[in-house]
């Protein structure tokens, strides 16, 4: 009988704990919805206690996801618990998932606390929760660095408490496979309780061992895996839900009957979305879905691949969802073609969104006579996800050259209204910012830019990402043209879009 792994995906909390990332609710609803897609098994909506924007987004979560058990955060004490509750009320099958540190270095430094102390405290919150929901997942913050008897102690405890998932973290991702695998091994031998429980683990990448560690836990008995979209997550991030997929199922010679419910063809699109609404970009040569994943350079490679693909291809890039057929739609495709395409695609918008999506298409079109999946995909991901547009850009002219200092025009609309700016900057780009700005009035810090093509050719789609800051706040904007400096341009506006939104729709300026 095969052994089904639980992924328990933490994009929505460990993950938006990443550095600079910053979701708002509608956006976690958005990943929630792809991640019920992606089949996994439980979804970690948030730490509701930290702040009231994510209690509301674990409450938006439950309303709009049905299927995955969706898991709230709460640190070992009641008001955290009563919060997760409230924050998972009505919800269909919830779990409440609450910790404490178990390290000595935590217990003497973070929590000033015994180890009879937190003890207790971890079966009280245990019972607490317990109340509440029938599912309590006990997580011992620190475990790979605790002492094993006192660890195992506080896991006997907590199942006493009626704990049902005993997760044991690498939270600070010291911990080499070898050794990891063995102290899973030992829990599961000096705790013969945990048999009645599932046995999880939770790996961070501060040494790129997470994945590594995952498999040997899950070698040693762990049954569930706490992982995130493109292994984002504090600091290095966590375990990669699509390495972890992908390892299983590539290499069945080795892991037989071990595997997952994950829609394997959901995990592209999944990433794609993670990135757009987190703003961190994949690195090229990440494992799964970088965009240099399935790209063959070498002559000598790209000629074994033409002859047979199993000669330098372990996995089909369509197992992952990413469809690599160049052609989709030319000249005079209708909007026939393009429904049956968007479906095949997986995307499923209401039908006055398809008009929409159509008409950018055949813009683009206009431009270039064949349009690609990929460059598709970067449209629809642009209109699906888009933030109301208080600020839409209608032109923009720009003089530059490298015995000029570049100038800018730039017309924006505002509710109707036509503003105009000219301004000059340090190079074209600069120029165009500097112009928005004077036109919005707001003024913010650019920490990241970065352009990339979507697709090859001299005439590809261009995308560039951006960060700013607004008052400590980081915000992401993206923009998709034919016309670098226009991609440019709709990434910032779009950032300033989002900051708006923020601030509720407010976009007095900083002027007055
Ligand atoms: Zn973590």
């Amino acid at each position: 009988m095969a052994r089904v792994i639980q992924i328990f995906d933490t994009t929505l909390r460990d993950g938006e704990q990443s550095p600079g990332v910053n979701l708002c609710p509608e956006e976690k609803v958005e990943i929630a919805r792809h991640l019920e897609k992606l089949k996994v098994d439980v979804i970690e909506a948030g730490f509701p206690i930290t702040s009231p924007g994510d209690l509301q987004a674990v409450k938006m979560v439950v309303e709009n996801v049905k299927v995955p058990v969706i898991a709230a955060l709460a640190r070992a004490r009641q008001v955290d618990i009563d919060t997760a509750r409230q924050a998972l009320e009505g919800c269909k099958n919830p779990r409440i998932h609450t910790f404490i540190a178990t390290s000595d270095i935590h217990l003497k430094y973070k929590l000033c606390k015994t180890r009879e102390e937190v003890l207790d405290i971890a079966g009280s919150a245990v019972k607490y929760a317990k109340n509440f929901v029938e599912d309590v997942q006990f997580s011992a913050e620190d475990a790979s660095r605790s002492d094993l008897d006192f660890l195992c102690r506080v896991i006997e405890r907590a199942i006493q408490a009626g704990a049902t998932v005993i997760n044991v973290p690498d939270t600070v991702g010291y911990q080499i496979p070898s050794q990891f695998g063995e102290l899973i091994r030992k829990i599961k031998e000096k705790v013969p309780a945990t048999d009645r429980v599932t046995l999880s683990v939770h790996c961070h990448n501060d040494l790129g061992l997470a994945l590594a560690n995952s498999l040997r836990a899950v070698e040693n008995g762990a049954d569930q895996v706490e992982c995130t979209v493109n292994g984002i997550g504090e600091r290095a991030g966590n375990t990669a839900v699509e390495e972890l997929v992908m390892t299983l199922s590539t290499r069945p010679d080795y892991y037989g009957n071990i595997t997952t419910r994950i829609d394997q063809r959901q995990i592209y699109r999944c990433s794609r979305l993670v990135s757009k609404l987190t703003g961190m970009v994949v690195q090229p040569n990440k494992s799964i879905v970088g965009r240099n994943a399935f790209a063959h350079e070498s002559g000598i490679h790209q000629d074994g691949v033409l002859k047979e693909k199993s000669t330098y291809e372990i996995m089909k890039p369509e197992s992952i969802g990413l469809m690599n057929r160049a052609i989709v739609l030319g000249k005079h495709s209708g909007r026939h073609a393009f429904r049956v395409k968007l479906k095949e695609m997986g995307f499923d918008p209401p039908e006055e969104e398809v008009e929409k999506l159509f008409l950018r298409v055949k813009e683009l079109l206009d431009k270039k006579s064949i349009v690609s999946e990929q460059e598709m995909e970067v449209i629809i991901e642009e209109e699906l996800y888009r933030v109301p547009e208080y600020f839409k850009l209608c032109y923009f002219q720009i003089f530059t050259g490298n015995k000029f200092r570049p100038t800018a025009t730039v017309g924006i609309e505002r509710q109707g209204e036509l503003l105009e700016e000219a301004a000059c900057g340090e190079g074209p780009v600069d120029a165009i910012y500097r112009t928005i700005d004077r036109i919005t009035g707001l003024h913010f810090k650019l920490l990241d830019y970065s352009i990339k093509a979507v697709t090859g050719g001299k005439d590809a789609l261009g995308e560039v990402n951006i960060r700013l800051t607004d008052n400590g706040t980081i915000i992401s904007g993206r923009g998709v043209s034919t016309d670098i400096l226009e991609a440019s341009a709709k990434a910032y506006i779009n950032a300033v879009n989002k900051i708006v939104k923020k601030r509720g729709g407010h976009y007095g300026d900083d002027r007055s």
